[in-house]
């Protein structure tokens, strides 16, 4: 994550401020104010649902020295809507939310916010004027300012700065830090910094909120924590948000709305469930879960495998395809029970890791091992032999030309 764009430097003057913070602290004392949104209709006749857009992305295009981090991305997030933006490791990401937030300038396409055009090929407005809130994953507080001092810096728009300490306090409190208010930055941990960061981006009321990977500096279980209270937060304030991940199980966690990446482009987009479920090819149905992977040609409308045969009749006949099985579609029973549509299996391995069990199993002597999920904590032992049946429901063939 970088914090640093290539903007101009600003007219105000950062005084004691690090360098690395410059861009932050312009963007707390700007404009945070709301701006009337736009809005999007559905429906018929006198039965319209309204939702108002805090984002929207247009074509955006975006190449650093030639090569291309953002290739036609559009993509829109409404007022009260949590989106993930995911993907691999430089497939664009973060350079997409830096364009929204004006970190970058728009090199191609359209940035609106609120239903203000903020960004195009000749316009840029910056940060500090886009009501915007940001929270990266090194929190960025500022070192000499007390917590509530921190949090108060954005809020230029209060009546008095007695009504903006008042204010802040009160975000301070709602993410439970009140106490902490006059404590300096180096002595919280990095939860509660975080948690500062937080209420310091949501004190100025933003329409929208950028985040980006704001929780990969924290130890799991307070990651939990935090994650379930920063998003009902953002649910009860209803602000906007685009939060950056490369973690699929935060996505599908935190998401309203999951936005795949890959090589600059987004693939798909839809609801976690849906996303899980209905993967638009392989890169999705990978990226969100472990699978087993296996090869085979379409015939009489299913594809053989040593997993057993799935149904293909949505591919003509003939067709090379990649058929991805999830370890809990994998159900192994014993050799007693139903073989139609079964395989015998060999275990190799087991290990329990608590709520649900590894059994790795072979089909064939001297063939692949493929990974299976099952409930319990007695899983068979090596050597045992079971009969094994998939569930079709999370197994998927495709194309093997879908890459
Ligand atoms: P990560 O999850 O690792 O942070 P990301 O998906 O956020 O990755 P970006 O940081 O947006 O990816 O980077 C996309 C591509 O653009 C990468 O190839 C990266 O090296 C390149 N890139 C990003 N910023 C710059 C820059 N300022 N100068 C040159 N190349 C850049």
């Amino acid at each position: 994550m970088r914090l640093a764009g290539p903007l101009p430097r600003a007219k105000r003057n950062a005084g004691a401020v690090p360098a690395e913070l410059e861009p932050l602290q312009r963007l707390s004392a700007g404009n945070c104010s709301f701006y009337g949104g736009s809005r999007r209709r559905y429906g018929r006749g006198s039965h319209w649902l309204e939702f108002m857009v805090g984002l929207r992305l247009e074509h955006i295009t975006h190449a650093f020295h030639g090569k291309v981090a953002v290739d036609d991305v559009s993509l829109e997030v409404d007022k009260g809507e949590v989106v993930c933006l995911v993907g691999p490791s430089g497939c664009g990401k973060t350079t997409t939310l830096r364009i929204a937030a004006g970190l970058e300038e728009v090199q191609s396409g359209r940035v609106t916010v609120n239903d203000r055009l903020v960004g195009d090929d000749g316009r840029h407005v910056p940060p500090e004027m886009r009501g915007v809130g940001l929270v990266f994953q090194d929190y960025a507080l500022f070192p000499h300012l007390r917590v509530l001092e921190n949090v108060a810096f954005g809020m230029t728009d209060g009546p008095s700065a007695r009504a903006r300490r008042v204010a802040a306090n009160k975000m301070l409190d709602r993410v439970g830090l009140a106490h902490l208010a006059n404590a300096f930055p180096h002595t919280l941990s990095g939860g509660e910094q975080q948690r500062v960061a937080l209420a310091r981006a949501l004190a100025p009321k933003p329409a929208l909120m950028l985040m980006d990977e704001p929780f990969s500096g924290l130890d799991i279980g307070l990651r939990d924590r935090i994650r379930d209270d920063t998003l009902s937060l953002l649910k009860e304030l209803g602000t906007a948000t685009l939060l950056v991940t490369h973690d699929p199980e935060e996505a599908m966690r935190m998401a309203d709305r999951i936005a795949l990446m890959r090589e600059g482009r987004l693939v798909q987009e839809g609801a976690p469930d849906r996303v899980y479920r209905e993967p638009d090819g392989p890169f999705c149905c990978t990226f969100f879960s472990k699978v087993n992977s296996l090869k085979g040609i379409v015939e009489n409308g299913s594809v053989r495998t040593q997993l057993g045969r799935l149904e293909a009749d949505h591919l003509s006949e003939g067709t090379a395809t990649q058929v991805l099985v999830r370890p809990e579609a994998i159900q192994l029973g014993d050799l007693g029970g139903p073989e139609s549509d079964s395989v015998i299996a060999t275990v190799v391995e087991s290990r329990v890791l608590g709520p649900y069990s590894l059994v790795y199993v072979r089909t064939e002597v001297g063939g692949p091992v493929f990974e299976a999920r099952v409930t319990g904590t007695h899983p068979p032992k090596p050597d045992a032999k079971c009969r094994l049946t998939l569930d079709s429901s999370q197994t998927f063939v495709f194309p093997l030309s879908s890459g």
